[in-house]
């Protein structure tokens, strides 16, 4: 794309968009331009079916029976094989199970195990907090172990990995930056030095293709309700490589972990396989909810999608910086397609009032404190069109000096 594409030439995009008639199989509240995929992905009348059969036939109807005859005990695993398919899994490595934070516990742990004798967790000091958290968390349960950051401890995660390291968390994409990680160099880094990798996919899994396996990933963990669509808190995953699962021990030994759940034995013994990484009983709901989704998944041409996802985001950027020009916004995103995921941030001082304006015109994006204006950008269900108008209205906006408005500063507890 050349210059500044005109309203023509958006529509010409649009009509030549072969994802387009996916629009259709997502629910989107009419006036909203939805940029907020990233967060928490929109319904869709394939997961509002599933959800009413799996509460009304399965439970009302066929009660604790379900368990077997609606394939609900297995559900995690199923599903854990069909999102393995979307991160380049092989079948019996994936599990559906619990949230991020809880499986990110579980996953450092179990490489810490894995080797014995090292005591660092490297993780990156502008990772999503809740993985540093987590990596506090288990730092506590060891004695001698040692958190190092990058951007804290060095400026670029390689220099920190050394023979003392047993683990390194990293985001394959940024939560707030949008920067992708090449998985492929970063595995192969830490391996040279005998540490292993636990990679969150929260904002990779459905925005782009991912080779879990051809990159010789040993854990991975995920969320299913932001790129995925599962739903409002549906269960995370947790992929954990075939030559690890015999050895890796993870700390929540619950009943669904045990290789004979339903012997009802007192002590406990792991399952041989990736069931080994679950806990307990999952929410059978949100799964149903979950398998909807992924129906949709199934039909989606990864390539395609990640060609229109970077295409998107690119226009979104040239439009941007063309018609909001001295304003006051700066770009925090790699503005090289290959670098980044599908997000794009700006930063702006008044990012929250700026963003709490679009909102109220119908453009839903999010902020992340304390500066960043972000925009998810979802191949499925946006348009060449919606970003066209998203930075019309954001324009107007910044023009306009609307975001001044009182209203737009009054901060709520979810942003
Ligand atoms: C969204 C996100 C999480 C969320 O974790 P939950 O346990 O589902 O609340 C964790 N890590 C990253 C990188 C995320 O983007």
């Amino acid at each position: 794309m050349d210059g500044i594409p005109d309203l023509a030439a958006v529509e010409a995009m649009d009509a030549a968009d072969l994802l387009r008639p996916f629009r259709d199989r997502f629910v989107m509240p009419d006036g909203v331009i939805y940029l907020d995929g990233n967060s928490l992905g929109p319904a869709s009348p394939t997961v509002l079916a599933e959800l009413e059969k799996a509460a009304r036939q399965e439970w009302g109807e066929g009660l604790i029976r379900s368990w077997n005859t609606a394939g609900w005990f297995d559900m995690p695993v199923v599903l854990g094989d069909r999102i393995g398919r979307l991160v380049g899994a092989a079948a019996g490595q994936t599990v559906v199970a619990d949230t991020t934070s809880i499986n990110i516990y579980k996953a450092l742990h179990a490489a810490m195990g894995l080797r014995p004798g090292r005591s660092v967790i490297v993780a990156e000091g502008g990772s999503f907090p809740t993985d540093l958290y987590m990596a506090e968390g288990v730092a506590s349960t060891r004695p001698g172990a040692v958190l190092r950051l990058e951007g804290v401890d060095a400026p670029a995660i390689e220099e920190l990995i050394d023979g003392s390291v047993a683990v390194v968390l990293i985001n394959h994409v940024n939560y707030k930056t949008g920067e992708l990680r090449d998985m492929a160099a970063l595995t192969r880094r830490a391996h040279d030095a005998g540490a292993l990798v636990v990679w969150d996919l929260c904002h990779s899994a459905g925005a782009l293709p991912v080779d879990l396996d051809g990159a010789h990933a040993d854990f991975a963990v995920g969320c299913t309700y932001k790129y995925l669509n599962g739903g409002p808190g549906s269960p995370a995953f947790i992929y954990v490589a075939h030559r690890h699962q015999a050895e890796a021990r993870q700390p929540l030994s619950g009943w669904w972990g045990h290789a004979r759940p339903f012997a009802f034995e007192q002590g406990f013994a792991a399952d041989a396989g990736i069931r080994r990484f679950q806990c307990g009983t999952q929410p059978m709901l949100s799964l149903r909810a979950l398998k909807g989704a992924l129906d949709i998944w199934d039909e989606v041409d990864m390539a395609a999608m990640r060609l229109k996802s970077i295409a998107l985001a690119d226009l979104f950027i040239k439009l941007v910086e063309a018609k909001c020009d001295g304003f006051g916004l700066t770009l925090e995103t790699p503005r090289e397609g290959a670098r980044r995921g599908s997000q794009v941030s700006f930063g702006h001082e008044h990012a929250y009032e700026i963003m709490q304006a679009l909102i109220a015109r119908g453009v839903i994006g999010d902020f992340r404190a304390p500066s960043t204006l972000r925009f998810g950008f979802t191949p499925l269900y946006l348009s060449y069109g919606d970003v066209w108008s998203a930075v019309e209205i954001l324009q107007d906006i910044l023009r306009t000096g609307a975001w001044k408005d009182a209203r737009f500063a009054v901060r709520a507890a979810v942003t």
